[in-house]
């Protein structure tokens, strides 16, 4: 496959940044509040506000404020959604507005970065009640395909798969671990992974829920039902323009959704043994992943190494992150002082991703080639077809003059045989004229036996002949069958002249003697 059309942008990874509400705990327990959302686009963290209502005798944070300055750090992003955001506000900021790229054949990938208990779950999966970013985004995707039908042939198939300690899981059916391997032709691919086609809303929300209740969680101190794994749900589009003319276009483009294993460091959990290798495995992945994010932020990434085999996840990735994609963050982030570093990092995360630039190729593949190829194939098969069809149809006429031969040669020994019964039945008469008594009936006893005989023969050349002439039938229908077959192919149909006349000729000799 050859992409014909490319179109190389340059492309920043879009972030956002969403701000859930306080929790219960947050809100009773004495913590400040960290993050002011200036507006769609701005919020300070840490600012400097907060130290003047300390003075003033308000809520203190968890940390010791006398010992530091507050950072009060601006950060600009892409949105920012502030606590009281509705789901759908974020997918219309988000998946949205890359969905008519999606439809373009350009691969798109969101990403919910953050903390345990962020926000990053909620965002993307959500709740039957409340659904997240995946299912709007597939609900927007199938009325787009809706509105696009009578022009194009839409097939849609969707996965979910999680990668928990450095292994691959299918999240739809029980699997065990899955190979990932890059394929030249159709980029990064799950050995073994199932896909799905779900035909309704109430599927579509069956399926993540499935697949979310089979994810890896472990309750953490921050979060009784901790998502402990990144879980990938990829939905793959193809397109085709409906008229089949020789220009027709398909266009393959996959979306990835990523609800990523929270972003905390080990040591702030407490984690200890497995949940601490766990924890160990989650920081390998998303280092990874901020290095890979780092070294394509780099100006000079098209000449560097990008590490995306130091982890499943970024290998993962390949093609949703550096390359051919369009690319969006959200940052999950709590408001909370309790989370005052989780959230800084997330920040820094967030803010370092920015820079990340991909150059965008839309994956149209013309299907010219194949369809010069299919007539190519086409024309030597018709060649072949005509070929084979004289062949037959000079057996079929091969056959019918050696039919022919033998009928006449039947016809001939009939008619040879009359004579002989008349010739028997004359010479027995002129016997029976001179003859002695004797000599008569020792002539009678003679013919009789010579006339039995030629009887017997004649009996056997008439069984012989209506064989022949079915044997001709059938050759008849043969060269009905040829002749059909060579009209239906486009050929003339014609059988030569020259053969045609002798057929007429064969037949009006045969239905002669006959
Ligand atoms: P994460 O997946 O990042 O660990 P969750 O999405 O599970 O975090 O969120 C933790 C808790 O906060 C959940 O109970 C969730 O319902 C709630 N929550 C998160 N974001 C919001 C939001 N924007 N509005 C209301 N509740 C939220
Ligand atoms: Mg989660």
């Amino acid at each position: 496959m050859s992409a014909t059309k490319e179109e190389d942008v340059c492309n920043h990874v879009k972030v956002v940044v969403r701000v859930r509400p306080e929790s219960q705990k947050e809100k009773d327990s004495n913590f400040t509040k960290v993050v002011h959302v200036i507006d769609q686009h701005i919020l300070v963290f840490d600012p400097k506000e907060e130290e003047v209502s300390f003075f003033h005798g308000k809520k203190m944070t968890n940390r010791d404020i006398n010992k530091r300055q507050k950072k009060d750090l601006k950060f600009v992003f892409d949105a920012v959604f502030a606590e009281n955001s509705t789901q759908l506000e974020v997918f219309e900021h988000t998946t949205k507005s890359v969905i008519d790229n999606f439809l373009n054949g350009y691969n798109c990938t969101v990403l919910a970065y953050g903390a345990t208990g962020a926000g990053k779950t909620h965002t993307m999966l959500g709740s039957p009640e409340d659904p997240g970013v995946m299912y709007l985004t597939m609900m927007a995707l199938y009325n787009s395909m809706d509105e696009m039908k009578e022009d194009k042939i839409c097939n849609i198939a969707v996965s979910y798969l999680e990668v928990y300690n450095e292994q691959i899981r299918d999240l739809l059916v029980s699997s065990g671990p899955l190979a990932v391997c890059e394929d030249t032709q159709k980029g990064v691919v799950v050995q073994g992974l199932t896909l799905h086609q779900p035909k309704s809303a109430e599927e579509i929300l069956q399926m993540l829920d499935y697949g979310n209740n089979n994810r890896t969680q472990h309750p953490t101190d921050v979060n009784a039902s901790s998502s402990r794994s990144h879980a990938v749900f990829q939905i793959y589009l193809r397109q085709q323009d409906k008229p089949a003319s020789i220009n027709q276009n398909v266009r393959i483009a996959k979306m990835t959704l990523i609800d990523l294993a929270g972003s905390e460091r080990a040591s702030v959990t407490n984690a200890k043994g497995a949940r601490f290798r766990e924890g160990a495995n989650i920081n390998r992945s998303l280092l990874a992943l901020g290095n890979v994010i780092n070294a394509l932020a780099d100006p000079k990434s098209k000449k560097q190494h990008i590490p995306y085999r130091n982890s499943k996840l970024t290998r993962l990735l390949k093609d949703s992150l550096g390359g051919n994609c369009r690319t969006i963050m959200i940052a999950a982030i709590s408001p909370s002082s309790m989370f005052y570093d989780d959230t800084y990092n997330t920040l820094k995360y967030a803010n370092r991703a920015k820079d990340i630039r991909s150059s965008l190729k839309s994956n149209v593949v013309s299907l010219d080639s194949h369809i010069s190829q299919y007539v190519k194939i086409c024309n030597e098969q018709k060649k072949e077809c005509e070929r084979l069809h004289k062949e037959i149809l000079k057996s079929v006429f091969a056959n019918r003059e050696e039919i022919r031969k033998e009928y006449l040669k039947l016809e001939m020994q009939l008619k040879e045989n009359a004579l002989k019964t008349h010739y028997q039945k004359r010479c027995h008469e002129q016997i029976q004229l001179m003859c002695s008594e004797e000599r008569i009936e020792k002539a009678t006893w003679k013919r009789d036996q010579k006339l039995a005989m030629l009887r017997t023969h004649r009996v056997h050349i008439e069984q012989k002949r209506v064989e022949e002439a079915e044997r001709f039938e059938e050759n008849t229908n043969w060269l009905h069958r040829v002749e059909n077959e060579m009209r239906l192919l486009g050929q003339d149909g014609c059988i030569p002249k020259v053969k045609c006349l002798s057929f007429q000729v064969q037949v009006s000799c045969i239905v002669g003697n006959i």
